[in-house]
């Protein structure tokens, strides 16, 4: 049986039932796909001829699935063609969400959490109005798997906006649930997705404590908190993207959806010019001078004489300025001993790591599974659990990303303890809305 932590509801859709909900949409809001398409793979699309252009599925898929290595934007863009054609209504929504449990429970997910994103302008009464059809949805597949003789739990997990609206969205959504069992039943956590450039953990770390207050004064209603973070990090360097992976464990969320910079090899950056801020910069320094010694403990790094004068000449600069970083093979040594200092750091929290092999592979342009650092996070104690992500849009399910973790480097035995400790990683657990007994339930 398998757990799957980490999936979109939307991003589950497989070709043939987004080619027939976009066929049956009147008005497909095309604005959304056709030139941001266009932007990342020089191809224009049609929309008045669009399903008659692709009525071949294998046509149809070649736009739709993204299976190459190529950054987020391009992921985004294909992304895009979902947002455009599906309708979002109640009716949709709950429809959805029972064939993708369904479907999901006919491959062996036991457990599986979905989330799922409305807009920012949604007002109060649609945003509880579609929560609920998800959820009538979600319990519809459960019922619908049990009558073919499969077992499912489905739970929802919202993913709010990192920008806007995200402390209004989630208060709304704790009064609804003290007031709707139902409601309060299936949701049991919060996400924060999307591109993640800009938008430094350090800014929700008020959120989040927060949140776990709530959590601590009222279990009932706890929600886990889910970020996806060091995922995509082109606009600051690799030190930087992994203490953002350090500050939001720190900052209490539960899972770190990727964090893919805390464990790739550090050659994947050799000779690459990175560009940052000169704030976030000066974070890493002040970062890496507090805890310099510890640093140390876990391989050579920057003197603390060359941080200090580096600090001091950037205090004179404007924090909106860039800095560049040449990662030369100095720096390559060095990044290895950061990111061994924070897998020790985040070992010894209880945050998890969520990896998606194929979504990693395709939207980090790793050159292959082998370079997938699931193995590493294993090897350092991580405790780490494999998800989907997208599955419809990758052309793939969670046991084909289990197959992939292995050709990642983890054997089977590994492979078999990760899928049984995931169900002591779901969000109700993780919140402290169920209390489980870990010398009873861990599995070793
Ligand atoms: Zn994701």
């Amino acid at each position: 049986m398998y757990c799957d932590l980490h999936n979109h509801l939307y991003g589950c859709l497989p070709a043939e039932t987004l080619f027939r909900i976009g066929k049956e949409n009147p008005e497909p809001r095309w604005h959304i796909y056709v030139d941001a398409f266009e932007k990342a793979y020089g191809i224009k699309t049609q929309p008045k001829s669009f399903f008659e252009d692709y009525a071949d599925i294998k046509k149809f898929k070649s736009l739709y699935h993204f299976k190459e290595k190529a950054p987020f934007l391009n992921f985004q863009a294909k992304f895009n063609l979902i947002i455009a054609l599906i309708q979002f209504h109640e009716k949709e929504i709950r429809e959805i969400s029972r064939d993708v449990v369904l479907s999901h429970a006919l491959t062996d997910v036991s457990y599986a959490e979905y989330r799922l994103m409305f807009s920012k302008d949604e007002l109060p009464d649609a945003y509880y109005r579609k929560l609920i059809a998800c959820c009538e949805g979600l319990a519809e597949g459960e019922a619908k798997a049990k009558s073919e003789g499969k077992f499912i739990e489905a739970r929802l997990v919202m993913s709010i906006h990192r920008d806007l609206y995200f402390e209004r969205h989630y208060d709304w959504m704790k009064n609804w649930m003290v007031k709707d069992t139902f409601l309060r039943k299936y949701l049991v956590g919060i996400d924060f997705c999307h591109i993640e450039e800009g938008f430094p953990p350090k800014d929700k770390k008020h959120f989040f404590n927060q949140i776990i207050k709530d959590n601590k004064a009222e279990t009932s209603t706890a929600l886990s908190i889910l970020y996806h973070v060091g995922e995509s990090f082109r606009e600051k360097s690799p030190f930087s993207a992994v203490r953002w992976i350090w500050e939001s464990a720190e900052n209490g969320a539960h899972r770190l959806g990727h964090a893919l910079a805390l464990g790739i090899s550090p050659d994947f950056f050799l000779a690459e010019e990175r560009t940052e801020l000169v704030s976030e910069r000066l974070d890493q320094i002040h970062f890496d001078l507090e805890n310099y010694d510890s640093i140390l403990e876990f391989g050579s790094y920057f003197s603390k004489e060359d941080l200090n004068v580096e600090r001091n000449l950037l205090k004179t600069k404007i924090n909106n300025d860039q800095i560049t970083m040449m990662m030369d093979s100095i720096k390559i040594r060095y990044l290895q001993t950061f990111q061994n200092f924070i897998m020790s750091k985040i070992a010894q929290t209880n945050s998890i790591i969520e990896c998606c092999p194929s979504s990693n592979l395709y939207i980090g342009m790793l050159e292959n599974l082998p370079d997938h650092p699931i193995a590493r996070f294993y090897d350092n104690n991580i405790k780490i659990t494999i998800g989907s992500d997208d599955p419809g849009l990758f052309d793939t399910n969670l046991k084909r990303e289990y197959e992939k973790a292995h050709e990642s480097g983890l054997d089977e035995k590994s492979l078999s303890e990760i899928q049984r400790n995931s169900f002591l990683y779901t969000s109700p657990i993780l919140s402290g809305r169920e209390i489980i007994d870990l010398n009873q339930g861990q599995v070793n």
